[in-house]
């Protein structure tokens, strides 16, 4: 009977997305047109499990929970609470973390959020920290601001200054570091980084935190993955706390953690501090349908199978930066021992936003990226390159191989283009690469390598579409 008698201001409760909106079904059916046939090399990045977006899909989205386990301000919630301690054990458990010796919050709702609810714990209004600078690898959140402008909260309100890399090897400059901590008394030194290929001493930061009397905090928000898997050094060893996001090299949904020291002597408040900066000082009610998410990640994560991917991903970085070296190109410290490769253009004399748009044609999906000494921030000199999505897609080596050649046949492309758009400017070159007209040549190619692109990347599958259903969407360009 119940059933039966549905009002009609509910029934749109009941109808499938493509019935309801078929214009954000076919939203959805184009994006993921796109994943299938392109090939995802942005290195924060990465494709979550069918398990995890099943999830972060589910009912769980209805509850409210603010607060903690046992203590929360909504009733209902004993089986979020399962869910919440399933979470935490899996986090730590991920990480081979005592749980004598650390904790950890799984509420944040992203990396920045995580960071920001960390300096909240951790910090003083106007407090000072030192972060690697974003022209160098770091990330907004660290601090980040210009001549002009104090550009995120972390510069708004707390006091930054950045530290660097050393021109010469491109590697951080620990020693410039520590002289630049004498003169400025960081109450928090951020380690982590956004686009840097190498692993971190973080003995050499922590001996800097130590003399200064300040926190050691590591962002892993794109090498998490790798830390679990033990492929690169474990900050947990030196640092107090440890954020990272769930979704880069992690494979999970999109949010964040924050791990923290529960033995500290002089700081045995740390999980209160943490906990009551998560919520109520940042944020409301957590994500529980995410929340889900990040414990069936964080399992998966725990499985040896994912020390093979972790590895993979590793070995298809440098094969790519191989394959990149050979064809005569230079990357930023040459090499890589992660996920990503950053890629110096300025040799072959273009910019990393033309190289990112004509890749963007092909269906190559990268990003423009500073390089070392790059004289401006708004046509940067190189593109950052990752492996965690393609070698999610089932890629290795030889087939990472096959990705750097059509890169550098991107590059040459560009080099024809921008002849052909007689000019160095970015408009100039995007209406030729997008001109059959005035491209000529180089329209062409870059329509013959767009071909030969989608060819490549629709072979492999994308976890969470059935290839057998999955059919062209309307609205999609035709080949
Ligand atoms: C991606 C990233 C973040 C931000 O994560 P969001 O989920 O986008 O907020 C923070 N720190 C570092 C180092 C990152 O690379």
């Amino acid at each position: 009977m119940a059933s039966s008698s549905i009002p009609e201001f509910n029934k749109m409760l009941y109808t499938p997305l493509a019935e309801i909106d078929p214009e954000v079904k076919n939203i959805i059916d184009k994006e993921t047109w796109r994943q299938l046939n392109g090939l995802e090399l942005i290195a924060s990045e990465n494709l979550t499990s069918a398990s995890v977006m099943e999830a972060n899909g589910s009912i769980l989205t209805n509850k409210y929970s603010e607060g903690l386990p046992g203590q929360r301000y909504y009733g209902g919630n004993e089986y979020i609470d399962e869910l919440e301690q399933l979470c935490r054990a899996r986090a730590l458990k991920a990480f081979n973390l005592d749980p004598a010796k650390w904790g950890v919050n799984v509420q944040p709702y992203s990396g920045s959020t995580a960071n920001f609810a960390a300096f909240t714990a951790l910090l003083q209004p106007q407090d000072r920290l030192m972060g690697l600078g974003l022209p160098d690898g770091g990330h907004l959140t660290h601090g980040y601001y210009t001549a002009k402008k104090k550009m995120t909260a972390s510069s708004i309100y707390f006091q930054s200054f950045p530290y660097g890399i050393d021109p010469a090897t491109q590697l951080i400059d620990y020693d410039a570091l520590s002289s630049q901590a004498k003169i400025f008394k960081p109450r928090m030194v951020v380690c982590g980084a956004s686009a840097y290929p190498r692993d971190w001493d973080y003995s050499k930061l922590r001996a800097v935190a130590d003399r200064e009397g300040a926190w050691l905090l590591c962002d892993m928000a794109h090498t998490s993955g790798l830390v679990a898997a033990q492929e690169l050094n474990s900050p947990f060893e030196y640092c107090d706390v440890v954020t990272t996001t769930t979704h880069k090299t992690l494979r999970g949904p999109r949010a964040g953690l924050i791990f923290f020291r529960k033995d500290l002597e002089h700081a045995k408040d740390l999980e209160k501090r943490v906990n009551e900066a998560v919520f109520p000082a940042c944020q409301g009610g957590p994500h529980n349908n995410t929340i889900a998410g990040v414990a069936t990640a964080l399992l998966q994560v725990a499985q040896p199978a994912f020390k093979e991917y972790a590895k993979q991903v590793i070995s298809n970085a440098r094969a790519l930066a191989a394959k990149l070296v050979a064809h005569g190109h230079k990357l930023q410290t040459g090499g890589s021992d992660n996920h990503l490769v950053l890629w110096d253009l300025r040799p072959v004399g273009l910019t990393g936003s033309k190289v990112e748009k004509v890749c963007d044609l092909m269906g190559i999906t990268i990003n423009k990226n500073a390089v070392s000494g790059d004289a401006s921030a708004l046509a940067p000199g190189g593109i950052r390159i990752g492996t965690s999505a393609l070698t999610s897609r089932n890629m290795r080596e030889a087939d990472v191989e096959i990705v750097a050649d059509f890169l550098h046949r991107a590059v040459e492309i560009s080099l024809l283009l921008q002849k052909e758009a007689g000019s160095k400017l970015l408009k100039d070159f995007v209406r030729v690469a997008t001109n059959q007209e005035e491209g000529k040549v180089g329209y062409t190619q870059v329509q013959e390598l767009k071909k030969e692109v989608q060819a490549f990347a629709s072979q492999w599958p994308l976890p969470g579409v059935d290839l057998s259903t999955f059919k062209k969407p309307a609205g999609v360009e035709d080949h």
